[in-house]
This record gives structure tokens, C-alpha cells and sequence, in this order.
């Protein structure tokens, strides 16, 4: 009998432990703000005219170029002219 009482504690103490274990804390892994790297190469947004750096994530291809932007919003006007932003 004593063996069923070792095992019945054993998984009590399983159920236990099961119940008790939390999710493990969530990594940080939030996608860091766009950092300037030093020495990354840099894009202008043509739009606003800030800088963007040559690997965001905003693009659009226009005439064999690739233009970035800054923002979704600076894209889309981009797009609805791309003529007014660009400079020839
Ligand atoms: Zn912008």
C-alpha cells in the first residue's frame, strides 16, 4: 500500500505543480523603434522629408525605384501622386 500512497502523492504533487505553472513572462521581443544605425543607409521620405532608413519597411516601387516613407499615411499620398513628390 505504501507504493500507491508514493505514487498518489507523486501526482498530486504533479497536479499541483501543473496548476501552479504560470505561462512563462512574455520575452520582450517588441519590435524595436526604427534606430538609425550608424552608418545605415539612409532614404528620404519624400513626403515629409524626414529620413527613413533604407530598409523600413514602407515602400513603394515607382519607375524602377524604390521610395520609403516614414509612415503609412506619408505612403498612401505618395501613391495617390507620386509625381507632386517627386523632384525631377
Ligand atoms: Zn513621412
Amino acid at each position: 500500500m505504501n507504493r500507491i500512497t508514493t505514487v498518489l502523492a507523486a501526482a498530486i504533487l504533479v497536479a499541483a505543480v501543473g496548476c501552479d505553472s504560470k505561462p512563462a513572462p512574455p520575452v520582450a521581443q517588441t519590435p524595436m523603434p526604427a534606430q538609425p544605425a550608424a552608418g545605415a543607409a539612409k532614404e528620404k521620405d519624400l513626403v515629409c522629408g524626414m529620413d527613413v532608413s533604407a530598409d523600413a519597411p514602407l515602400s513603394f516601387d515607382h519607375e524602377g525605384k524604390t521610395y520609403r516613407f516614414c509612415a503609412q499615411a506619408c505612403l498612401d499620398s505618395f501613391k495617390a501622386d507620386p509625381a507632386k513628390y517627386i523632384k525631377k
